[in-house]
């Protein structure tokens, strides 16, 4: 069979940034991607699309064109691992085999877990900034959405992009302050947790456009069906004391961010967790059980934002401890939980949370220029205008603008402590 010195399991953001990096590292390492998409999605970007700013073809690239020359492309999908064997099974059951392997699968989008969704996607006013083919809905129903009801609602986190659900929210209601239709509109927030945002610092700045726009904050309310047909909507709702009632909802139109999952493959292999994502070293990407095998993105279980931010910062340290791992040495670089979140609170102005492991805030900008926790224009200069070639350009080049990992000193696997007493 074959066998590569780095084999990467996903060409999304995740997967593309290590090669890139790698590469920029050590040009003749042999490196292959397992990918069975023909194309590559900057999804931050759909959130824009959803809020007319953004067209969707702004959005994608051919998969052939972002990955690198040097890369040999398997466009198969992977169905399982068999980390005593090193190798990975693609669906045909070819083996590949790997001296070291990175794992970047992404999540799962559990449509199915609502009843009644998956048929109504796409009309009757049902509508998700969370599929390249659907975000241009959200606009158009935003636009043609006068007076009645509109729902926007937020499973249980895990999610990607923790503050997509509400952003669709805001452009929207922004369009409907500025077309003066917020007096005829009920807009609700359908929140399956119990609080607006994970990170209380940003949560006063989004409270003050929950009121502008006059939104109803409806906390603990988890999406349960949809009927398309009939425009309503059933929630689950938990009270103070852990009691379950339904409620049915009407509905004009409604933005669903779906629950998310593991893929299952993952789910259903040895490298996963018991909620089935990759069990990862939560600093050095490292996973728990296998040195051979690192892991980054959606689908590892390290406690940070699930976000592109978070995989600009991981790839670096990935490369630098899969590097070192080839050398039989330990990992050395480490991440620090950094994720971001734009939220787009406004057309023309966004609140930049950026923070890493535990809510500690990791502003990327000094205090003067963007005050982090207050809507900034420069931050949505830097969404519209910044980020997208940041991302094309830096993260899946393998330039690593203000992403440099830190890298530790010494071993910490073999750190000598005998004479530690020496300070
Ligand atoms: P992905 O980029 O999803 O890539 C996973 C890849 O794995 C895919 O190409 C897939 O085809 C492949 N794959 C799947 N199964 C297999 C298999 N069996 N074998 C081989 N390959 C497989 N992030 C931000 O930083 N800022 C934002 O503002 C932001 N907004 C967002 C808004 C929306 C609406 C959405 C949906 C996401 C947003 N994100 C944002 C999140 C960001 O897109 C993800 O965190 C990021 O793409 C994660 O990278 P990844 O490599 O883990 O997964």
């Amino acid at each position: 069979g074959r066998r590569h010195d780095v084999l990467i399991v996903g060409g999304g953001a995740g997967g593309q940034s290590v090669a890139a990096s790698l590469l920029k590292r050590k040009p003749d390492l042999n490196i292959a991607i397992i990918e069975p998409r023909t194309e590559h999605f900057y999804q931050p970007g759909w959130t824009l699309v959803g809020g007319g700013v953004f067209e969707r073809k702004d959005t994608v690239r051919p998969m052939e064109q972002v990955m690198p020359d040097q890369v040999k492309w398997y466009h198969a999908a992977a169905s399982t691992f068999e980390p005593k064997q090193q190798q990975v099974v693609l669906e045909d059951g070819e083996r590949i085999g790997y001296r070291m392997l990175v794992v970047s699968p992404g999540l799962r989008l559990d449509w199915d877990a609502i009843p009644g969704l998956r048929e109504t996607l796409g009309s009757n006013g049902v509508t998700s900034n969370y599929l390249f083919d659907l975000a241009p809905y959200t606009w158009d129903l935003v636009q043609s959405t006068r007076k009645g009801k509109s729902l926007f609602t937020q499973p249980p986190m895990p999610i990607k992009c923790a503050g997509a659900p509400q952003k669709a929210m805001y452009l929207a209601c922004d369009y409907w302050h500025r077309n003066n239709r917020l007096g005829e509109l009920d807009i609700q927030f359908c929140n399956a947790g119990g609080a607006l945002f994970g990170v209380a610092d940003y949560v006063p700045a989004l409270m003050e456009y929950i009121e502008k726009y006059g939104i109803e904050l409806n906390f603990m309310h988890n999406l349960a069906a949809v009927d398309g047909q009939a425009k309503t909507a059933l929630f689950k709702v938990t009270d103070g004391e852990g009691q379950v009632s339904e409620i049915e909802k009407p509905f004009d139109m409604i933005h669903v961010c779906p629950p998310q999952k593991s893929p299952k493959f993952i789910a259903d292999s040895p490298l996963a967790d018991a909620d089935g994502w990759l069990d990862l070293s939560p600093e050095t990407m490292q996973h728990k059980q296998f040195g051979d095998i690192f892991g980054l993105g959606d689908g590892g279980n390290t406690p940070n934002a699930k976000t592109a931010a978070a995989v600009r910062k991981q790839a670096p340290v990935v490369a630098e401890n899969v590097l070192r791992a080839l050398e039989g040495e330990a990992p050395r670089a480490i991440y620090d939980g950094y994720g971001s979140c734009p939220l787009t609170v406004e057309r023309g102005k966004i609140v930049l949370a950026e923070f890493g492991y535990g809510g500690k805030l990791l502003p990327t900008f000094p205090n003067w220029l963007v005050q982090g926790t207050r809507p900034s224009k420069l931050s949505w200069l830097l969404k519209e205008k910044m980020l997208p070639w940041l991302y094309w350009e830096g993260m899946l080049k393998g330039r690593e603008w203000l992403a440099k990992p830190e890298i530790l000193a010494h071993n910490p696997a073999v750190q000598d402590t005998s004479d530690a007493c020496d300070w």
